[in-house]
C-alpha cells in the first residue's frame, strides 16, 4: 500500500515523509516520480519474488506506464487490475467513519448504520483505533475530484489492456473478496459474476 508506505515515511520524518505529509493533508497525490521510485524499490525486495499485490497504486496513467516499464525490465507481467466501485457519496461516508489501528494499521468502520457495533479497539490486535487526519469530509471531497481527474483514467488504461476486473463494492466484504478471487482464476476456470 503506497498510502501506508507514505505514512511510515511521515512517521520516520524522512525527506519523502515531509513531502508526502504536505500532499496527503491537502488530499493531493504525491508526485509520480517519488511514488514510482518507492514502488520500484519495494517490488524488488525478496518477499515480492513470487508475486505481489499493489494497493492504491497506480493512481495516475503516468504511474501505470512507469509500472509497465519497471515490470518489463524485471521480466514480470501484471495479471490484473482490480477496480472496486462504490458511489461517491458512499465513499465519503466510509472515509468519515473509517478508523485505523494505531498499532497494526487495520481498518474498521465506526458508528453509523453500517457497523454500529464496532468496538473502540482493533479487532485484529486490540490496538487503539484512531482517525486518519486526511479522513475529514472536506479532504474526502477533494480526493474524489483528484480521483476523477487523475485516477479514473487508469481504469480505462487497464481496460484497453484487457486486464481490468471491476467488482461491485457495495456488498459485504466476503462477497467482494469472493468475486475478486473468482475473476482472478485462469480463463478456463473463470466463474462469471452474476
Ligand atoms: P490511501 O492510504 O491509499 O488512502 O492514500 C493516502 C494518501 O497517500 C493519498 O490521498 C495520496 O495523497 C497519497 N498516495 C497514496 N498512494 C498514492 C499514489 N499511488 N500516488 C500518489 N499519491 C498517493
Amino acid at each position: 500500500s503506497t498510502g501506508s508506505m507514505f505514512r511510515a515515511s511521515m512517521q520516520a520524518e524522512s525527506e519523502v515523509g515531509l513531502l508526502a505529509r504536505r500532499c496527503i493533508e491537502r488530499g493531493e497525490l504525491v508526485p509520480d516520480s517519488v511514488t514510482v521510485e518507492i514502488v520500484k524499490e519495494r517490488i524488488q525486495q525478496a518477499d515480492c519474488s513470487k508475486g505481489f499485490l499493489l494497493d492504491g497504486f497506480p493512481r495516475s496513467v503516468a504511474q501505470a506506464e512507469s509500472l509497465d516499464e519497471a515490470l518489463q525490465a524485471l521480466r514480470k507481467e501484471l495479471d490484473a487490475a482490480v477496480n472496486i466501485t462504490i458511489p461517491a457519496e458512499e465513499s465519503v461516508s466510509r472515509i468519515a467513519n473509517r478508523r485505523v489501528c494505531a498499532q497494526c494499521g487495520a481498518s474498521a468502520q465506526a458508528g453509523g448504520a453500517r457497523d454500529a457495533g464496532v468496538a473502540a479497539v482493533c479487532r485484529e490486535c486490540g490496538g487503539k483505533l484512531v482517525q486518519r487526519p486526511d479522513d475529514t469530509p472536506e479532504t474526502a471531497q477533494h480526493r474524489l475530484k483528484v480521483y476523477a481527474a487523475q485516477t479514473k483514467p487508469v481504469a480505462d488504461y487497464y481496460q484497453r489492456q484487457g486486464r481490468l476486473i471491476t467488482v461491485d463494492g457495495l456488498r459485504p466484504v466476503e462477497q467482494v473478496f469472493a468475486s475478486i478471487i473468482a475473476r482472478l482464476q485462469p480463463a478456463d476456470k473463470m466463474i462469471n459474476e452474476a
